[in-house]
């Protein structure tokens, strides 16, 4: 039987690419929206015209109410849910002392209670299933901190130790948790670095390039699928950055 997947924050970017890799090997493909509804929709009609079975959920993740009902809505889909992937987030460069209130409750309801509801709805399907992967999303600046990226280096980083403690709450259901954290990958997140500061960030990388989102949705997928023994781990596709 086709093994199923949900990808919260599916629409673009990272998200969009990792959708079409786990289609292309076979899953059954759920993925959320919250701005980009054409977007995901011309996605599903290439991927159903195509043989797969692909659905689109609309779901702002800052809402515990919208992310159980999406988690809900995949599995009534497919039966039940192999794997959970949780790529909905935001960046904003500031410095700190301009990171209004404001600023600092988005940036964490979106990239970090946004994983929280997903990995706390997800867990109660798959440690009944006794089976199942989640593999979340943070940054390498969760690891390293990054200059004028306060806020967002805070939420990317309490990814990390979610991911490790919710690996150890779940280990013994069968459940796995791991997490990603890329470095800099050719998205709409950075479309508002120029030319010079791009090239800058290829020069810093040892692969002297910045990644694509195809590379990072193998990461996801390799976590989710194939790597049955690891739990509660951070892989970083970032082009040889020591972290
Ligand atoms: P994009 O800006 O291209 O895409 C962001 C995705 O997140 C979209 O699908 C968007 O959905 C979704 N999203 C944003 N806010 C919400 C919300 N409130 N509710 C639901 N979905 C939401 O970003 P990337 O593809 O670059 O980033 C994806 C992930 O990868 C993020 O978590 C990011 O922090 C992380 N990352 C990115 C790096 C990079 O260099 N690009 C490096 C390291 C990590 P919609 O458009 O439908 O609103």
């Amino acid at each position: 039987m086709a093994k199923s997947v949900l990808i919260f924050g599916g629409s673009r970017g990272i998200g969009a690419a990792t959708a079409l890799y786990f289609a292309e090997k076979g899953y059954k493909v759920a993925i959320t929206y919250n701005n980009s509804g054409y977007a995901a929709k011309i996605m599903q009609q290439n991927i159903t015209a195509n043989g797969g079975e692909f659905i689109v959920i609309p779901c702002d993740v800052t809402s515990s109410v919208q992310v159980d009902s999406a988690i809900k809505q995949a599995v009534s889909a497919f039966g039940r849910l192999d794997a959970v992937i949780n790529n909905a987030g935001i960046a904003e460069q500031k410095l700190i002392t301009d990171v209004t209130d404001t600023d600092w409750q988005k940036m964490l309801n979106t990239n970090l209670s946004g994983v929280f509801y997903a990995c706390r709805s997800a867990a109660k399907v798959m440690v009944n299933q006794k089976n199942g992967s989640i593999v979340n999303v943070s940054s390498i600046w969760g690891i390293t901190g990054a200059s004028c990226e306060v806020a967002y280096s805070a939420t990317k980083a309490g990814i990390i130790g979610l991911t490790k403690a919710l690996a150890k709450e779940l280990g013994p259901s069968n459940v796995r948790v791991n997490c990603v954290a890329p470095g800099v990958i050719d998205t709409e997140m950075n479309s508002n670095l120029d030319i010079g500061a791009l090239a800058d960030l290829a020069d810093e990388t040892p692969l002297g390039r910045i990644g694509t989102t195809e590379e990072v949705a193998k990461a996801i997928y390799y976590l989710a699928n194939d790597a049955d023994f690891i739990t509660g781990q951070v892989l970083s596709p970032n082009g040889g950055i020591v972290v």
